[in-house]
């Protein structure tokens, strides 16, 4: 975990701190300020997923990471909340919790540093009047349509707007007019005065306020003009003295218009350099999964899926219910690394990560997924063996479970054929004259199979064998006997029983909303298998968000929500081996 991957923002970060391009900076207490100071910016209009894991790993990460700097280094939590219509309090909550949990904070000297772009909703329009009296800024009066027909294309210039030529005051009495409420929305919009003929688009007068009456869930009533991205985010940067704002690579081309923006109040007196700047990098794209807030929406409200943390989505309380640890999605974030190339991960990346974090922290357990009831014909049935194995092979350490062999037990239904294909070596029965074959109950004793029962149907519904009574695991005459299979199993006199959920990919297509496809229909009808199962008593204390490794089948953790030690309910984090193919 200490795994450090080098990337071009460190390299950045490294010659700024070189240059002292942000040394002896003082904040208006006229306290030294952090040498780096990183922000992670949500919108709070929906829940966190695994590609805004990647971007918190990198800007808490590299505020971690450049603690030794000489003023130490920060990160802080803002909420980019200018989009009054889509924006909850809820999500707010929903993504403090994500990022705590993913192991980060925003408390530097007990103060925290958690904002919200609407705290400078003040500022924003304090600084808005200024361009507008310094002649950079004015109020505009065409249509949404027209404003967006004359900006032109890639390759056709832009048009002037009819009232770009407004004078300053005639600009300063419309916007205050707007703000306190005498235009319906979409009357004016407040643009600012670039160059219509500016090869980039973004470039070409920027739209920076527009008319919105509507209720904000923070600032309730009070406004009913609103602040544009382009307009907020640097300002929020600057107030903020964040040196490196990191954002993904389809902002690249509002690069110019974030130091247009900062420059133009520098020149008027407002900020005082160095600036931050903004830097992007390649958002994370995951095979088999979905990404987008609003296909997560549709998924979630059309019930394709049981709600936000449905533990097959790849949103991080989702996630989180899959039994994914922080730690293992940090390690996945160092894994994947950071570049300025869009790539695809593959979803196999992730799940390895998990594997790797739980091999060495996961304790072991017997679970029958499946369960066939195994009679030992000659076993006493008022015995109850008493059998041990140690909670992980490598630290002997911790332990060993207790639990007990008796004459009923429950074993895999895969774990027997009647008919064994070539390479079988678990039970099969007598046949022609040969005996059926000799397994070794794990941590138990050797048994033999010697036949089975069927219903009405055909179907197998107990397996008969015997056992050898000198042959118990751990002692010196259990050495006389070889056989090839060895079984989990548990005791159906203590066997506890247990909801098991089985979840696979969401989607059968690595790319789902790729191309014009439509990703709903590439779901996996069979992503979600409900078994009851018969798991070893030592796991009757278990706690919601405790892992185990079930011998021989994977990772489960025991249910965030639905799990107790009444109703025990647990999911399949991840198999044991990368199955897909
Ligand atoms: P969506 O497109 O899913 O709505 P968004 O980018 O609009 O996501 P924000 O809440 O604005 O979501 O994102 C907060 C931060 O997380 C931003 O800095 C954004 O660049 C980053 N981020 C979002 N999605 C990804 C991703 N797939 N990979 C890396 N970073 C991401
Ligand atoms: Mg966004
Ligand atoms: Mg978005």
């Amino acid at each position: 975990e200490t795994l450090e991957v080098s990337n071009f923002l460190r390299q950045i970060i490294d010659s700024d701190l070189a240059s002292g391009k942000h040394a002896n900076r003082l904040d208006s207490a006229g306290k030294p300020l952090p040498s780096v100071i990183t922000r992670f910016p949500p919108e709070p209009n929906g829940y966190l997923h695994i590609g805004h894991a990647k971007s918190i790993c990198l800007n808490f990460g590299l505020a971690r990471d450049y603690a030794h700097a000489p003023q130490g280094a920060r990160c802080n939590m803002r909420f980019d909340d200018t989009n009054p219509s889509k924006e909850e309090t809820e999500y707010v909550d929903s993504i403090i919790d994500a990022v705590r949990w993913l192991g980060f904070d925003w408390v530097e000297d007990g103060v925290e540093h958690q904002h919200y772009a609407s705290d400078y909703f003040d500022q924003l329009y304090e600084f808005a009047e200024k361009l507008i009296e310094a002649g950079k800024a004015y109020i505009d009066s065409q249509s949404a349509d027209e404003i967006h027909k004359n900006r032109g294309t890639f390759t056709q210039l832009g048009t002037n707007s009819p009232f770009r030529n407004r004078a300053p005051e005639e600009n300063l009495t419309l916007f205050r007019d707007m703000k306190a409420g005498k235009y319906p929305d979409g009357a004016h919009v407040l643009r600012l005065k670039i160059d219509m003929a500016h090869p980039n688009i973004v470039m070409r007068d920027p739209v920076i306020y527009r008319i919105r009456h509507a209720h904000h869930h923070r600032t309730g009533d009070k406004w009913c003009i609103y602040p544009l991205y382009d307009f907020t985010h640097c300002i929020s940067d600057a107030l903020e003295n964040i040196t490196h704002s990191i954002c993904t690579l389809e902002f690249e081309n509002n690069r110019p218009l974030y130091d247009w923006v900062l420059e133009a109040l520098k020149d008027i007196g407002v900020f005082k350099g160095p600036l931050p700047k903004q830097y992007e990098f390649a958002r994370l794209n995951l095979t088999y999964a979905i990404t987008s807030k609003r296909k997560l929406l549709q998924l979630v409200e059309e019930k394709r899926v049981d709600g936000w943390d449905d533990p097959r989505l790849p949103t991080i309380v989702g996630i989180r219910r899959r039994g994914f640890t922080p730690e293992s999605l940090r390690l996945f974030c160092e894994r994947i690394g950071v570049s300025k190339a869009d790539s695809w991960i593959d979803m196999s990346v992730l799940e390895q990560a998990l594997r790797d974090d739980l091999d060495a922290r996961a304790e072991r357990a017997f679970a029958v997924l499946k369960p066939l009831k195994l009679i030992i014909d000659n076993f006493d049935p008022t015995v109850e063996e008493p059998c041990s194995a140690p909670k992980h092979p490598h630290h002997e350490d911790w332990g060993r479970r207790e639990f007990t062999l008796t004459k009923e037990l429950w074993i895999e239904a895969d774990d027997f054929m009647i008919e064994p294909i070539k390479g079988f070596f678990r039970l099969y029965p007598p046949k022609d004259g040969q005996p059926g074959s000799r397994v070794r109950l794990r941590h138990g004793f050797v048994i033999e199979c010697t036949g089975y029962d069927t219903d009405a149907n055909g179907e197998v519904t107990a397996v008969h064998a015997n056992y050898f009574s000198d042959s118990k695991s751990g002692t010196p005459e259990s050495n006389n006997y070889k056989v090839k299979g060895n079984l989990h199993w548990v005791s159906a006199k203590n066997a506890i029983k247990a909801e098991v959920r089985i979840y696979d990919r969401l989607f059968t297509d690595p790319h789902p909303d790729s191309g014009d496809k439509n990703f709903l229909d590439a779901i996996n009808p069979n992503s979600k298998q409900v078994l009851t199962a018969y798991l070893e008593p030592s796991l009757s204390n278990v706690k919601a968000e405790q892992r185990f490794q079930f011998e021989r089948h994977g990772y489960f953790v025991a249910d965030r929500v639905d799990h107790s030690a009444a109703k025990p309910v647990f999911n399949m984090c991840v198999g044991l081996k990368d199955t897909w193919k």
